[in-house]
C-alpha cells in the first residue's frame, strides 16, 4: 500500500523533531524522515548550551527570538520529560570565563555588563584569588574572570529522541529513508521520493540541516547553508568534578553529567568533511591544558566532529518557501541550533496550523535572500 502522511518532515535533528512535537501538540500528526538516525548529526554531539545573552546576533537580530526559545524550553523541560519517557537532562551552569591576558578584560567586562539585571541570571567580576578558592585546579597566572549563571544545558542527543518520542506518543511516525527529490503539481509538493519509496503528503518540512541546498534543486529556491565544522574531545575526569564550565584563550571546558569533560569546540569550513581530526584534538587539548594543567594527561573518551547549518547572516531560515503553497523551510540555526529548537518547533507548527506566530521570526523569512536560483 502506498504510503501517505499529513506532513513529512525531512530529517530527524533538533529542528525536524521539534516540529514534529509542536505539530503534534496542535493534533497534526507527522511523518518525519531521516536517513543516518535522529540526532546522530550536530543534535546528538552539541555542547548542549542553551545560551540566550550571548553569541552571534546576540544582542541583535537574534536577541528576541532567542529569548523566546530559552524560556519555552525553561517551560516545556517537565512535560517533555513525562510525555517522552526521556530525561535530556535540563539544569542550569554556573560558568567562569577566564582572562588569561590583559586583551581578554574588556570583553569580559563587557559580558558581565549583559547579564546585568536580567531575571535568572546574575554575573561578577572574580579576582584570581576568588577564581583558586571556586576551582583549585585552575593554572596560575589567570589574570581574573567573570562568573556567570544562568545559561542553561541540556543533552541535545536526548532532547532530540525527547521531541520525537513524544511525537510518536500523540500518533506521529519516525521513518527511516533518504530523500531524493519532491514531486509537485502547481505551487504544492504531493510526494517525498525516497531511495526505498515514496510517500505522499499535505505538507512537507524541510529541516535537513548542513545538507539543506540538496533542495535547492528540487524546489528551484536558493537555500544558501553551509556546513561549519565543530569538535569536540571528552576527556576522562581525575578528582571532583569541575562545578563550573571554563572557558578562556579560545578553549571551553564543560563537565557533563556523564562525568566528562567534554572540551572543544572548534569552527572550520571544511565542507561535508565529518571526520574528527587527531592535529583538532590536539589543538584542543592544549588550549584546555593553559587552563586546567592538570588535563594534559587525560585520556580522551570520546571524539566528536559535526556540521553547523549556517547561513551568510548567521541567522535561521523559517517559513514558507518562495513560490511553493505547502513547503516550509526549518533550519539555518548555525551555533544556536538547541536553543532555537524550541522556537523553530513552535514557530513552524504555528504558520503550519494558524498561518500566523507570535514568536519573533520576522527577519527570518527564506525571501531575504535570492528567492529563485539563476
Ligand atoms: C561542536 C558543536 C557544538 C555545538 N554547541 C551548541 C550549543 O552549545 N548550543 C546550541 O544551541 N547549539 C550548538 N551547536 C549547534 C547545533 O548543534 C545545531 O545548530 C543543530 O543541531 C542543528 O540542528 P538541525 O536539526 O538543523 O540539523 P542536524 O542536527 O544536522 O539534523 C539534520 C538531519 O537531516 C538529515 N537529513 C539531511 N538530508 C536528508 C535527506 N535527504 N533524507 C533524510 N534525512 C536527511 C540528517 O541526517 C540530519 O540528521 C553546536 C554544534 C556543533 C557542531
Amino acid at each position: 500500500m502506498a504510503e501517505t502522511t499529513d506532513v513529512a518532515i525531512i530529517g530527524g535533528g533538533a529542528a525536524g523533531c521539534a516540529v514534529a512535537y509542536y505539530l503534534a501538540q496542535s493534533g497534526v500528526k507527522s511523518t518525519i524522515i531521516e536517513r543516518e538516525g535522529l540526532g546522530n548529526q550536530a543534535s546528538g554531539y552539541s555542547a548542549g548550551g542553551l545560551n540566550p545573552l550571548t553569541g552571534i546576533g546576540i544582542p541583535g537580530p537574534l536577541g528576541a527570538f532567542g529569548w523566546e526559545s530559552y524560556q519555552l524550553h525553561i517551560e516545556l523541560y517537565e512535560s517533555l520529560k513525562e510525555q517522552s519517557g526521556i530525561d535530556y537532562q535540563h539544569r542550569t551552569v554556573a560558568k567562569i570565563d577566564l582572562a588569561m591576558q590583559e586583551s581578554d578584560v574588556a570583553g569580559l567586562r563587557e559580558t558581565l555588563e549583559l547579564f546585568q539585571g536580567v531575571d535568572g541570571f546574575n554575573a561578577r567580576w572574580l579576582e584570581p584569588e576568588d577564581i583558586a578558592k571556586l576551582e583549585p585546579r585552575i593554572a596560575p597566572g589567570i589574570l581574573g574572570g567573570v562568573y556567570e549563571y544562568g545559561n542553561d544545558a541540556v543533552d541535545s542527543h536526548n532532547l532530540t529522541e525527547a521531541f520525537a518520542a513524544a511525537a510518536e506518543k500523540m500518533g506521529s511516525t519516525v521513518r527511516a529513508g533518504n530523500v531524493q527529490s519532491l514531486e509537485s503539481s502547481g505551487g504544492n509538493v504531493d510526494r517525498v521520493v525516497l531511495a526505498d519509496g515514496e510517500i505522499s503528503c499535505g505538507q512537507v518540512v524541510m529541516a535537513m540541516g548542513p545538507w539543506s541546498r540538496r533542495a535547492e534543486s528540487w524546489l528551484g529556491v536558493y537555500i544558501p547553508v553551509d556546513p561549519l565544522k565543530g569538535e569536540i574531545i571528552r576527556l576522562e575526569n581525575k578528582g571532583e568534578p569541575f562545578k563550573h564550565d571554563l572557558s578562556g584563550g579560545g578553549g571551553t571546558i564543560y563537565p557533563k553529567l556523564d562525568g566528562l569533560n567534554w572540551c572543544g569546540t572548534t569552527e572550520e569550513w571544511k565542507g561535508f568533511d565529518r571526520e574528527p581530526s587527531e592535529e583538532v584534538a590536539q589543538a584542543i587539548r592544549e588550549r584546555v591544558v593553559r587552563l586546567v594543567p592538570d588535563l594534559a594527561t587525560a585520556k580522551i573518551m570520546k571524539h566528536t566532529a559535526c556540521l553547523r547549518p549556517v547561513t551568510p547572516d548567521w541567522l535561521p531560515v523559517l517559513g514558507l518557501a518562495p513560490d511553493w503553497e505547502n513547503v516550509y523551510l526549518a533550519t539555518g540555526a548555525g551555533k544556536k541550533g538547541i536553543l532555537l529548537s524550541t522556537g523553530i518547533g513552535k514557530s513552524i507548527a504555528d504558520l503550519m496550523t494558524t498561518g500566523e506566530t507570535t514568536l519573533s521570526i520576522q527577519g527570518y523569512a527564506p525571501e531575504r535572500f535570492a528567492t529563485q536560483l539563476q
